[in-house]
C-alpha cells in the first residue's frame, strides 16, 4: 500500500487531500493506497471571512470547519503537531508519532511572528481568527479618531487585504456617523499601492483610496511602536487611536530552516517551479503560502487551491500510471468587499512565476454592490465542495 501524507489542513492541504481522494477512490477501495491529513488545528478555517469576522458580519464558527468532516471522504485525519520531516527516511514525526511516506504534500503555510517589533503587541490585526475577533472588540469601542492599518514586511497572507480591511473601516465609521473625524492610513513598505502588481493595479488602487478617504504613506518601515505612536525607520512617525499591524510571516516551523528542504536564500520550502517537487526529494511536494516566497509570487488561497490541483494531478499520475489531469494555473483571484461595494482583482502570474515579466497581467472586475455577492457565493462554495458529502 502506498501512502500520501498531506501536512496542513488550510486552503492548499484540504483541497489537496479531498482531490486526491475523490481521484484515486478506486485504488483506496483496493486499499493500494492511503491519504492521511495532519494538522494542529482541529478546524479547517476559511481565512478570506477573517475580515468578516473582525466587521461582525460572520461569527468565528462560521467561518471554519472540523477536519474530521473529510474522514467520510476517505481522508485519515491525524490532530497533532508536525515537529519533523525526514526526507532521506520518508518520515514525519509528530506529537503523535512518526509516520512513513510514499509521498509527501507539504502545505503548512506561513505562521505569525509577533516578536521583533517592539510594542506590536499592543496593536490588532485579523490574520488569525482570534485576532480578528480581538479586532472586533477594538472596532466595537471606536468612536472615531485616527486608525493605522499596514503590514510590517511586504510579505503576508492577501497581499489586497490591509486596503480592503482600511475601506471596509470607513464604510462602518460612515455608518455609524463618525467618517468626518475619522482618518485612515494603510502604512506600507512598498512605495505604490499594489506596486508588485504593476501599474494597472496601482492606478486601480490609488483610485479607491480617493474613493474612500484613505491616505497611502509608502516606503514606510515600522520599527517599533509606542503608546500612541507609530515609528518608521526614516524617522517619521504617526500618532494613531486605532493601530492595526500584521506581524511578520516566516515559514511553518518544520520547514523553517530546514537543512534539506528549506530554500537557502529566503528558509521557505524549496520547489522547482514548473512542477512543485523538492528539487532534490522527487517524492516531497509543495502547495501554497509555504512556496509562495519561492515562486516569487504572493500568498493567496487561490494560488494554493490551483496548486493543489496540480499536484494532486502529478500524484495521480504515478500511481494509476496514466492520468491527464489538470494543469498548473498560475492566476489568482481575489474577491473584495470594501463595503460600498465588491470588486474582484484576477491577476495571470504565469510570466511572473517562469521569469519573462516583472509584474503579472492583471484586470479589475465588479465595482458593483451587486458584486459583493460574489463573496458570499464563493465563500458558501469553498465549504460545500469541501466539507459537503
Ligand atoms: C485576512 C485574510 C484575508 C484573505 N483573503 C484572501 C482572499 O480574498 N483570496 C485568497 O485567495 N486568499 C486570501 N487570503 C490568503 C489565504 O487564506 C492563504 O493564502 C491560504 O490560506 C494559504 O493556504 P495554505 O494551505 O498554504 O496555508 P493555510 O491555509 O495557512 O494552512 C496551513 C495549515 O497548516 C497547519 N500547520 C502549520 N504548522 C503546522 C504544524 N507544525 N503541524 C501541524 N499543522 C500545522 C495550520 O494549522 C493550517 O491549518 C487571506 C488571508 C487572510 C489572513
Amino acid at each position: 500500500m502506498k501512502h500520501i501524507v498531506v501536512l496542513g489542513g488550510g486552503a492548499g492541504g484540504a483541497v489537496a487531500a479531498t482531490r486526491l481522494a475523490k481521484l484515486l477512490k478506486h485504488q483506496r477501495e483496493q486499499r493500494q493506497i492511503q491519504i492521511t491529513l495532519i494538522d494542529q488545528n482541529p478546524h479547517h478555517e476559511f481565512r478570506p471571512s477573517y475580515l468578516w469576522v473582525s466587521m461582525g458580519i460572520r461569527e468565528p464558527d462560521q467561518v471554519q470547519r472540523p477536519l474530521t468532516l473529510l474522514a467520510r471522504k476517505g481522508i485519515d485525519i491525524l490532530h497533532a503537531t508536525v515537529t519533523a520531516i525526514d526526507p532521506e527516511k520518508q518520515q514525519v514525526t509528530t506529537t503523535k508519532g512518526t509516520l512513513d511516506y510514499d509521498y509527501l504534500v507539504i502545505s503548512l503555510g506561513a505562521q505569525l511572528r509577533p516578536d521583533g517589533i517592539p510594542g506590536i503587541e499592543n496593536t490588532y490585526h485579523a490574520w488569525e481568527l482570534n485576532d480578528a475577533y480581538r479586532l472586533r472588540q477594538a472596532l466595537a469601542n471606536f468612536h472615531g479618531g485616527k486608525v493605522i492599518v499596514g503590514p510590517i514586511e511586504p510579505i503576508y497572507r492577501c497581499s489586497p487585504a490591509p486596503f480592503e480591511l482600511a475601506f471596509m473601516i470607513r464604510y462602518l465609521a460612515e455608518q455609524r456617523g463618525i467618517s468626518e473625524k475619522t482618518e485612515i492610513t494603510v502604512v506600507h513598505p512598498w512605495q505604490q499601492p499594489m506596486e508588485p502588481f504593476g501599474p494597472f493595479m496601482v492606478n486601480a488602487f490609488n483610485l479607491f483610496l480617493r474613493q474612500f478617504n484613505v491616505r497611502f504613506l509608502g516606503g514606510w518601515q515600522t520599527t517599533r511602536i509606542t503608546p500612541g505612536k507609530i515609528h518608521a525607520a526614516d524617522g517619521r512617525e504617526l500618532s494613531y487611536d486605532l493601530a492595526i499591524i500584521i506581524p511578520p510571516h516566516e515559514p511553518a516551523q518544520p520547514i523553517k530552516n530546514h537543512p534539506t528542504l528549506a530554500n537557502p536564500d529566503n528558509g521557505w520550502l524549496l520547489v522547482d517551479k514548473e512542477t512543485l517537487r523538492h528539487p532534490e526529494y522527487k517524492n516531497v511536494f509543495g502547495i501554497g503560502d509555504i512556496i509562495s516566497p519561492t515562486l516569487g509570487i504572493g500568498m493567496a488561497g487561490v494560488f494554493a487551491h490551483f496548486q493543489a490541483d496540480y499536484v494532486a494531478s502529478q500524484i495521480t499520475d504515478e500511481i494509476k500510471g496514466t492520468y491527464m489531469g489538470l494543469h498548473y494555473n498560475r492566476s489568482g483571484i481575489c474577491v473584495m468587499d470594501v463595503g460600498y461595494l465588491g470588486a474582484a482583482v484576477f491577476c495571470d502570474f504565469t510570466d511572473v512565476i517562469q521569469g519573462k515579466a516583472k509584474y503579472p497581467r492583471c484586470w479589475m472586475l465588479g465595482g458593483m454592490r451587486a458584486f459583493r455577492g460574489a463573496k458570499i457565493a464563493f465563500e458558501r462554495m469553498w465549504f460545500a465542495q469541501l466539507f459537503g458529502r
